[in-house]
């Protein structure tokens, strides 16, 4: 049996952690508070904090997503020592840039007989798995290919058979190993039955490696010592700890962090709360605030800090913050909160550091270059300017029911239709040629005019009927914002309806 604090990477290892976020949409509240806790723990310890980029899942890359991660955090003030853009002695830092080094390591696994190839189809794989649901059993490949003789293997690469790897998790069963111990550092020992992992696939048949074999290499080569990331990665680590003991390596530390959650205590989710960084900079949430805030969920700062008033900067939690204090219970985002401790912190701004703020983060120079060119047709007065924009500068647009209803339609399938549009959005990248086919694509399955789709999504966006082109609003009001928008249109009615009940 593995002796878990025997193994863990001993104390005098040089401190390295790292954050690895995956490039697959805006820059989650929660890549912040991961990378807020990396960079007290390595500032604490004069270690490093490196940024890997972990893109591998090419289903779900978004190209502009990496430089919004590099920016938001940046914004925050969380620099890091080592990533894709400022290099460092153990790059590159971009899985996709890595897939010859984790091809070499699966190869090291099959020959070591830790990993085996397995031929199944994906339409096998199905059968296999519906089978499996409607017998109430946890979906697990049922290790078909585990035993293939190598004559059975030769054969079917030499007919072209396209395979996976997967990990040979060990026999469960009377066997001594029949299970997998780690130490989480917030936690202590935890232990996973084998017949509760899944014989994980490590490299896809298109090559690429799947995060846990990309991820432990990596964590491994570039010296990770202490692997700080978020409590839904807990049930992936018994795989990960298999793979350091398969290569023979030395096995880092684990610090799993308390998921975010909804006040209703779900897991933090967009239906619940914004949680795009990109909306908090462009809502003017000011970074200082939204770092406090992060800082303070799950505990680890003292309480009679700054007098208790739950204010300190980054440059304090680093002097004072204390992981093992870290409470495990899940830390709501409780958004009034943040706003309070928002104003707080524009109230601690001189009159003219707050004036030069609205002016940079409220009337940006590109932001009304923007704007401007979208009325220079429109008006015949300057003063007429604020009449069709005021929704560019507002927080709380919700237009009134004869704004948005319109004669043909009923409150409640507008109300799905708006559901339906806001769904569509979140989908589409944020350009005049995208949002315009996927926006009448909806509207000619769901039978609404041009017309009405664009109508009803002007009003939820502008409050009014009459507003610049609407298109172009929303690209220059921004994806996150404008989705921001609906989402609350879509809560004020839901309440407004449960106060007529
Ligand atoms: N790529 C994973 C993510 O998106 C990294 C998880 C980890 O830190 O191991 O969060």
């Amino acid at each position: 049996m593995l002796d878990p604090i025997m193994t863990s990477a001993s104390s005098e290892t040089a401190i390295r952690v790292r954050i690895a976020p995956s490039p697959t949409g805006d820059p989650h509240v929660g890549t912040a508070y991961i990378g807020l806790l990396n960079y007290i723990y390595a500032r604490q310890r004069s270690g490093k904090f490196v940024l890997r980029i972990e893109d591998t899942d090419r289903t779900r890359f978004v190209p502009t997503s990496e430089q919004m991660i590099f920016d938001s955090l940046r914004w925050l003030g969380l620099g890091w020592d080592e990533g894709p853009d400022v290099g460092g002695p153990f790059g590159p830092y971009r899985q996709s840039e890595r897939t010859e080094i984790y091809r070499e390591h699966a190869d090291i696994l099959l020959n070591r007989g830790k990993a085996y190839r397995c031929f199944c189809t994906p339409e096998e794989l199905e059968v296999v798995r519906k089978q499996q649901i409607a017998a109430k059993l946890p979906p697990r490949y049922p290790g078909t290919c585990r035993h293939l003789s190598a004559e059975q293997i030769g054969q079917n690469l030499a007919a072209g058979k396209p395979c996976t790897i997967r990990l040979a998790v060990p026999p469960h069963g009377a066997d001594l190993t029949s299970s997998t111990t780690f130490r989480d550092e917030l936690r202590g020992q935890i232990t996973f039955e084998h017949n509760n992992v899944d014989d994980q696939i490590l490299l896809k048949s298109d090559g690429f490696p799947t995060y846990h074999l990309a991820n432990v290499v990596d964590d491994h080569l570039m010296q990770i010592s202490d692997v700080i990331r978020a409590e839904e990665w807990i049930s992936s680590t018994p795989k990960h700890v298999l793979l350091y003991k398969a290569f023979g390596w030395q096995i880092p530390r684990f610090w799993h962090m308390p998921l975010l959650r909804n006040l209703d205590k779900s897991k933090i989710s967009k239906r619940k709360n914004p949680v795009s960084l990109i909306y908090y900079r462009d809502s003017g949430y000011l970074p200082e605030a939204l770092i406090n805030f992060l800082g303070l969920m799950g505990g680890g700062m003292p309480a009679d800090i700054n007098d208790g008033t739950e204010q300190f900067t980054l440059a304090e939690m680093v002097e004072h913050f204390v992981f093992t204090d870290i409470r495990v219970g899940g830390p709501v985002f409780d958004l009034t909160k943040l706003k309070w401790l928002n104003g707080e912190y524009l109230r601690k701004l001189t009159p003219e550091d707050f004036f030069q703020v609205v002016r940079s983060r409220v009337f940006g120079d590109d932001y009304l270059r923007q704007i401007s060119s979208l009325m220079q047709t429109r008006i015949e007065t300057l003063a007429q300017f604020g009449d069709l924009t005021s929704f560019f500068f507002s927080d709380n647009v919700i237009p009134p029911q004869d704004v948005f209803l319109s004669k043909k339609r009923n409150l409640e399938e507008t109300l799905n239709f708006a559901q339906d549009q806001l769904a569509v959005l979140e989908a589409t990248d944020w350009t005049h040629d995208a949002l315009e086919p996927a926006l009448k694509k909806l509207g000619e399955e769901k039978s609404w005019s041009v017309k009405e789709n664009f109508m009803l999504l002007r009003a939820i966006i502008t409050g009014s009927t009459m507003s610049p082109p609407l298109l172009e609003s929303m690209i220059v009001f921004g994806k996150a914002r404008s989705l921001d928008r609906i989402r609350r249109f879509l809560e004020a009615q839901k309440k407004l309806a449960a106060q007529k009940k």
